[in-house]
């Protein structure tokens, strides 16, 4: 996690460092800090919490031509201005940040810092004492002494290293943690995510793991581990600083669930030729359709995204599908089919669970696809195909238009494949036009927001837990619906399959525990209606949002009629509202959950 700005050959370089944390906050809020520094000056300003309060701390004093900052995600040692980086070498030399984690750091300390009287909490202190000690004990250049530190670390990380003595020149390096650098006229920049910087710059050269760039106001040096140069073109980044705007919205997840009806159009535009056809690589789609199984792989929302587009592509495709955590799959793998294609579901292309499942399937020689919102991202690099979402930056912690594009994008997929396959079903599933018609339903949900706010005030405003339930694709709905309330509003949630709950869970109801049943499954909602009474008679306040044709008059929410494969994209926009209004009813930050980060980029 954690989001990285670096800049060279600006003057102020201070406030370019501010406003692009600024926009990496969503990596990660625990702390900030940033060095700047210039042939006269330097200066090293820490803060504990958001970068607001580094912000505050910025004298008119602290300013320079050179600089590193980042807002941190906890992942040793705890969150105090201490810990915060940038982190200085324990001679004063050196200042470092840095995102991921040194595995071996207890034994490079061992190995290397014994005698020195170290000290410290992260594994990030030991790596800037490590290139400082390489430096000194053996007299080796900055860029020599960090070469061999990155030749004995193990771990995942984005360094950024600055020599005091060096105020023009900042050395970079990375291992599955994201890192660009970003090219101006006169300067440079280096950053996780371009967003940071594209107030600076829209030309962007990308970092291979294992490189070491040398960034000064004048140019870039890629070297590789050999110390060979490496030569690579740049590219422009499509993206504008106006979409990462909140505009006149209160949060960015209310902009992004409002997002969701242009999403889904946008897909359609991206992705359909001029005869209606779906324009994806063909050779995707002939591989996909020669495979025996499909094996989804994603965590988190993501996940459940992968769950919600199962029956969906087993129907259109005709191919079984398994749904799996990145981060069990790659330990456990199970016994694979013969002709398996992996497709891995990131918004950030990021996630370090998924890329290592993909690294291992790269070696097993297996095809796979990542489906992901940022192009050029780690593992849209590393699959063999890229599908992007086109949902425009996700900015809110909490993913609510990934998902649904993520749905979209597979169903999307499923019809060329189906097509290619002329399976029975996909000759009566047009994606594009069930995709218009949900576009137009989810219109009609996100105008609701005064309704699903006062509903939440009613059910959910001081509930300690609440149960959704469902069946089928109302269950995976469920559980990213039990996923979004847990994330924000701090509520127990529990996604539970509703024939499930009188097997042991129902235990936990007791007087006014909010169970909120989802019904848009013709052959399941009567029985989930059958769990909703048993709950009732046990205390619990039921809440449904059925389907506008499975509906009962008493019911809360209604949604409208969409292809029953695509239910799913319709029904959890409510549920999208309704962890929104717990939150902001509770007086949460919506965007920044505690603990939290967007896009995992730590196993
Ligand atoms: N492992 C480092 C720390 O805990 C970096 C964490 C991050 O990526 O923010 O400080």
């Amino acid at each position: 996690m954690c989001g990285i700005v670096g800049i060279v050959g600006k003057t102020h370089a201070e406030q370019i460092i501010i406003n692009g944390l600024q926009r990496l906050e969503y990596r990660g809020y625990d702390s900030a800090g940033l060095f700047v520094s210039d042939e006269k000056q330097e200066h090293l300003v820490k803060s504990q919490g958001r970068i607001k309060n580094l912000q505050e701390k910025l004298t008119n004093e602290v300013n320079g031509t050179i600089g590193i900052g980042h807002t941190r995600w906890a992942t040793h040692g705890k969150p105090s201005e201490e810990n915060a980086h940038p982190h200085t070498s324990q001679n004063g030399q050196l200042v470092l940040v840095h995102n991921g984690v040194i595995e071996n750091f207890a034994e490079l300390a061992n190995d290397y810092l014994a005698e020195e009287n170290f000290y410290g909490q992260t594994d990030t202190e030991i790596v800037v004492n490590l290139i400082a000690s390489f430096m000194e004990k053996e007299s080796l250049s900055t860029k020599t002494a960090f070469q061999k530190a990155l030749s004995v670390i193990h771990g995942s990380y984005a360094f950024a290293l600055v020599n005091k003595e060096e105020p023009e020149t900042i050395y970079v390096a990375k291992n599955k943690s994201p890192l660009l650098i970003g090219l101006g006229e006169g300067f440079n920049v280096i950053a996780s995510d371009a967003l940071a910087v594209l107030d600076q710059t829209h030309e962007f050269v990308e970092i291979a793991d294992n490189e070491l760039v040398t960034v000064t106001a004048d140019g870039i040096v890629i070297e590789d581990q050999k110390g060979e140069i490496i030569q690579r073109d740049a590219y422009q980044a499509q993206l504008d600083a106006s979409d990462i705007e909140k505009g006149t919205y209160p949060f960015y997840m209310l902009k992004e669930i409002d997002e969701q009806p242009t999403v889904m159009r946008k897909l359609t535009q991206e992705y359909r030729d001029d005869q209606g056809k779906v324009n994806i690589d063909k050779d995707l789609v002939e591989e996909v359709s020669a495979s025996d199984r499909i094996y989804i792989v994603a965590c988190g929302t993501s996940y459940n995204a992968g769950w919600a587009a199962k029956s969906l592509l087993e129907t259109v495709t005709q191919i079984p599908v398994e749904v799996q955590l990145s981060s069990e799959f790659g330990y456990n793998m199970p016994l694979l089919s013969e002709r398996p294609f992996f497709i891995f579901l990131t918004q950030s292309g990021e996630t370090a669970d998924s890329r290592q499942v993909l690294v291992q399937t790269n070696r097993l020689g297996f095809p796979s696809l990542t489906i992901t919102n940022v192009a050029g991202s780690t593992l849209s690099r590393e699959a063999k195909y890229t599908l992007l979402l086109h949902a425009g930056p996700e900015i809110a912690v909490a993913s609510t238009k990934a998902y649904t594009a993520q749905i979209a994008m597979l169903a999307i997929l499923a019809q060329a494949v189906g097509k290619n396959k002329n399976s029975k079903a996909s000759t009566s599933f047009d994606a594009f036009h069930e995709l218009s018609i949900v576009a137009t339903a989810m219109e009609s949900m996100v105008d609701e927001k005064d309704y699903i706010s006062s509903l939440v005030e009613h059910y959910l405003s001081t509930t300690r837990n609440a149960f959704y339930i469902g069946r089928g694709n109302d269950y995976y709905v469920a559980s990213e619906a039990a996923l979004k309330l847990k994330e924000i509003s701090y509520v127990q949630a529990e996604g539970f399959a509703a024939g499930e709950l009188k097997h042991g869970t129902i235990a936990l109801i007791e007087e006014a525990t909010p169970v909120l049943g989802i019904i848009t499954g013709q052959n399941t909602g009567a029985h989930t209606r059958g769990n909703l009474k048993e709950v009732e008679s046990r205390g619990a306040n039921t809440i449904v949002i059925a389907s506008e044709e499975l509906a009962r008059q008493e019911d809360q929410i209604i949604l409208p009629t969409v292809h029953p494969l695509l239910t799913s994209l319709v029904a959890v926009i409510p549920t999208q509202l309704i962890a929104y209004y717990a939150c902001l009813q509770r007086g949460y930050d919506v965007d920044k959950p505690r603990n939290l980060a967007k896009s995992v980029t730590v196993e």
